[in-house]
């Protein structure tokens, strides 16, 4: 089959005078598995069922292997759509639920049969298609849901929080074998969710939505290392942020007055630098697990920055122990990668912090 892109220029929905998707722009490459994660409300499933044909939109364009199709009714579309609830009919067997969408499009009975055992092979089920869906695990009436769209050989496939229904377990297992079964289809794929851990590790490249705005595209390592603004980086992974002020700005580093903290010297590119002015308020921000921590005091290190503070609460989180350490007025999340036989630092344990400058990304508040 042949793997397509889909496009979306400049698109707007409105429900009445409430605007939804503020000018969304998205390129998916063919055959990409592409998430867009973001907060409850921020428009991800109202995006989900505008390319399905479910909304239409006001303004802009939605191109499906170059083509717009927004005027297209959801049925002349070649779309298959997996939703949260799976939707099976509770009546049928599992394989007249398989067999549903063919029947619909009148396909001759050879290939029908033909087809709906190919997508329940896919999917593993083939020893199931006398049962009817009550009599299934939650896993198992997730595998038909996908069989019965995939089985329309539909040129784009959308999934709407497929995997929230299940356990923690169980969804560990499935993101993989839904990742495994759309490599083998090379299908181009959209899925929906607001669980960064499942878009991070199943998602060729991310969107972060935010009140109806995308706030970032870029595969995960990208939006985790880079995010653009405070929103993606918060959303994306666990941030330290502290407020701040610059104090002054030199031509290879700036001053600020961290709130809380004092005052924190970051070295900044030359060109970074400039994009700073003397009482802007910043946020600075790092990732609990780039902090090193010392009980012992450490020897000055001017490649690092360093601060002090208690442990105020911990976490035994089992491959780590995230602790809660008081920096000034300031709270901060530090890791410590646990081994057996390591013990926790009791509450009121005094820790040196250190920091490397790369680690540390800076944004305008
Ligand atoms: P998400 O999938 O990210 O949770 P939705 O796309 O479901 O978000 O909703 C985005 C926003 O649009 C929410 O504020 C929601 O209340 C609103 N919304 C969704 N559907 C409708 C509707 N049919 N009419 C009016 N507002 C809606």
């Amino acid at each position: 089959m042949k793997k397509v892109s889909v496009q979306c220029r400049n698109i707007r929905l409105a429900y009445g005078s409430t605007e939804v998707l503020k000018n969304v722009n998205l390129d998916i490459e063919p055959g990409e598995f592409f998430a867009l994660l973001g907060p409850s409300g921020s428009g991800k499933s109202t995006l989900l069922r505008l390319i399905v044909g479910f909304n239409k939109h006001q303004h802009g364009e939605l191109l499906v292997d170059g083509r717009d199709i927004g005027q297209q009714e959801p049925w002349d579309r070649n779309i298959g759509m997996v939703f949260q609830s799976y939707a099976l009919w509770p009546h049928l067997s599992v394989w007249d639920n398989v067999a549903f969408g063919l029947v619909e499009r009148k396909v001759d009975k050879a290939t029908l049969k033909t087809k709906v055992a190919a997508a329940l092979e896919l999917v593993g089920l083939s020893a199931f298609g006398e049962r009817k869906p009550n009599q299934l695990s939650g896993g198992q009436q997730q595998r038909v849901a996908l069989a019965r769209t995939i089985v329309i050989e539909p040129q784009v496939l959308l999934l709407d929080e497929p995997l929230s229904n299940l356990d923690k377990t169980l969804r560990v297992q499935m993101r993989q074998e839904l990742l495994a079964l759309q490599r083998r289809l090379g299908i181009t794929t959209i899925f929906v969710t607001h669980d960064q851990e499942e878009a991070m590790t199943t998602a060729d490249r991310m969107a972060v939505l935010d009140q109806g705005v995308v706030q970032q595209v870029g595969t995960p390592a990208e939006l985790y290392d880079e995010p653009v603004n405070a929103f993606v980086a918060n959303f994306v992974g666990t941030m330290n942020m502290l407020e701040a002020k610059v104090r002054s700005q030199h031509a290879n580093n700036l001053v600020l007055d961290v709130t809380g903290v004092g005052e924190m010297t970051i070295p900044v590119s030359p060109t970074a630098s400039q994009l700073y002015v003397k009482d802007q308020h910043v946020q600075l921000s790092f990732r609990p697990h780039t902090v090193t921590v010392e009980t012992k005091p450490a020897p000055a290190d001017e490649r690092t920055i360093g601060m002090q503070g208690t442990v105020e609460a911990s976490e035994f989180m089992g491959q780590l122990t995230r602790y809660r350490v008081r920096v000034g007025t300031q709270s901060l999340s530090v890791d410590q990668a646990h081994y057996a036989g390591l013990s926790k630092w009791p509450v009121g344990t005094p820790l040196n912090l250190r920091l490397a400058p790369s680690q540390i990304r800076l944004f305008a508040a």
